[in-house]
């Protein structure tokens, strides 16, 4: 199979797969999203991790990931292997080092295990602080916080620990913003960071409709938008997508959402065996795109298994140049 480079400043051989194509008698093509797959602050968050796995190896000590690092169960499992246990509870934390998971934990949480003597790695995202620095700032400064996220969301329940008051709300939906008390004048807005533009410009809509004092702060993560832009116009062009990430992760369910708009053929996998020839057959244009959590070579390599499904399934692949 003969890959095509898009980018001729670029090392092919580091991006060639971004660009991978092939023909036979049908013509199949398959795209791989140039963006899609793990974000800065994921590849961070792992890099941390196994720092920290191998930091425990040496010293004998014991390493935690409080809450998955992050949302790809894969990887999870790779970092236990090295080490890394994973666990829900703060009080499972019995010495050691514990890393925080990159969509953050709440302040209370994190001054515990500092309280205890625990080593404390941050694999916070430096754009999940961000959130959490304003939702600080608005809650000295008397602003009704406005989050727009799903409240059951680590990231978001980390983020209203930092506000530290009672007077906020977490929703997605504008009918939502009737249960804000009336004598509110001055909302704070600020959003989870995976959630898409077009839910927060609603609620700034309405907000403003409503409230005298409005300050808005996006702090949607452009690693989110980016790879939402990208299945989209992914999704306009494809007969049948993939989307690679975790089934528990949020960026990675909203790229499925995203891409079933546009076609409903759309199948989400956490793992190459979750992969169906079915779902090829007769299709001419194969998308694939990973959520901001799934390592961008493991996207690649779902991309690639895809076309040597297809090969075995025509059995004469003439490649194309
Ligand atoms: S999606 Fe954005 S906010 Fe979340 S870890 Fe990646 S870079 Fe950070």
């Amino acid at each position: 199979m003969k890959t095509t480079d898009p980018n001729s400043n670029k090392n092919p051989e580091v991006i060639s797969k971004r660009s991978l194509s092939f023909s036979n008698d049908d013509s199949v093509e398959i795209t791989i999203s140039p963006n899609g797959g793990a974000c800065f602050g994921v590849v961070r968050a792992i890099k941390l991790g196994q720092q920290a796995a191998d930091k425990g190896k040496d010293s004998n000590s014991p390493v935690f990931s409080f809450g998955a690092i992050v949302h790809n169960p894969k990887t999870i499992r790779e970092l236990e292997a090295q080490g890394v246990k994973t666990v829900e509870d703060q009080t499972e934390v019995t010495g050691g080092t514990v890393i925080l998971r990159s969509h953050g934990v709440k302040q209370e949480i994190e001054k515990d295990f500092k309280t205890r003597g625990v080593q404390v790695v941050d694999a916070t995202c430096p754009l999940v602080k961000k959130p959490q620095k304003i939702a600080a700032s608005l809650g000295n400064k008397g602003y009704y916080l406005v989050l727009v996220g799903d409240s059951n969301h680590p990231e978001v329940k980390g983020v209203v620990s930092y506000f530290a008051k009672e007077n906020y709300l977490v929703t997605y939906k504008i009918e939502d913003l009737e249960k804000i008390p009336a004598d509110v004048s001055k909302v704070g807005i600020v959003a989870q960071t995976t959630i898409e533009v077009k839910v927060l410009d609603k609620i700034v809509e309405a907000c403003r409709k409503r409230f005298s004092e409005v300050a808005v702060y996006n702090t949607i993560c452009d690693a989110t938008s980016i790879r939402q832009e990208e299945a989209e116009i992914l999704a306009k062009g494809a007969d049948v997508l993939v989307v690679v990430g975790g089934k528990n992760s949020s960026n990675t369910n909203k790229l499925v959402k995203i891409c079933k708009q546009y076609q409903p053929d759309t199948y989400l996998i956490e793992e190459m065996n979750e992969l169906n020839l079915q779902w090829f057959l007769g299709k001419r244009k194969i998308g694939v795109t990973g959520g901001a959590s799934t390592p961008q070579d493991y996207v690649d390599d779902v991309g690639q298994k895809i076309a040597d499904l297809l090969n075995v399934a025509h059995r004469t692949p003439t490649l194309n140049s």
